[in-house]
């Protein structure tokens, strides 16, 4: 016997999360068996549609959720200390803090998987890869590297390259320290993430010589 989780054993725990369920809206176990069975060229299929979703939702104005950073937290926390009256920053404060942005977090997320239909399906398959590279956090991590997918700009600037301007609405000449003034967004996830990114990338690449293949296979 070992203590090593056999394959089928990652799945099933991966499987059995009852907050994915629900976010996901899936109705089955059904629905799970056949996003752990997609190949990578159905899996990179499925990618591409979703980028479709994506791109329509955004010309609606559709944003990508973007989970509280720190400095946002610790304002909020500041904020609710005032408004307590308290004198110092308590660590009800905080957790109060993160607590609602992350609640935040998770209604605009829902928001969005109700608008991109894709993205329960593509999630769930991603969470499975994950769980099976032994990832720690597959439900933020697969959420996390496939917003950044969906629009790899850095969270801080937006994509905007400087830091803003203490008057409203106006960059500043300053290069935003997130980024380095790339406007590119970091990999979330660390090593987990960036694995994640490359099969993502593998996946689409396949679905795309597969098109090209069968409309080479018909002229
Ligand atoms: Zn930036």
């Amino acid at each position: 016997m070992t203590d090593t989780p056999t394959t089928q054993e990652r799945y099933a725990s991966a499987t059995q999360s009852s907050s994915l369920r629900v976010e996901a809206g899936l109705q089955g176990d059904a629905d799970y068996l056949i996003a752990a069975g997609w190949s990578k060229s159905r899996f990179g299929a499925a990618l591409m549609r979703l980028h479709s979703e994506w791109d329509a939702a955004a010309r609606r104005g559709c944003q990508i959720p973007r989970q509280a950073t720190r400095k946002q937290i610790a304002q909020l926390a500041r904020d609710i200390a005032t408004a307590k009256q308290s004198k110092q920053v308590e660590k009800e404060h905080s957790d109060a803090a993160r607590k609602r942005l992350e609640d935040g977090f998770v209604a605009e997320l829902k928001e969005t998987m109700r608008m991109l239909k894709m993205l329960p399906e593509v999630r769930l398959h991603l969470q499975l890869t994950a769980a099976l590279d032994e990832c720690p956090e597959t439900e933020s991590v697969s959420c996390a590297v496939l917003l950044h997918w969906l629009k790899p700009v850095c969270g801080a600037c937006s994509g905007r390259k400087f830091q803003l301007s203490p008057r409203a609405g106006e960059l500043s000449s300053v290069a935003c320290r997130s980024c380095g003034g790339s406007g590119h967004g970091k990999v979330p996830g660390g090593e987990h993430g960036r694995k994640l990114l490359t099969y993502m990338e593998d996946c689409v690449g396949r679905a795309r010589q597969g098109i090209r293949y069968r409309l080479n296979g018909r002229a």
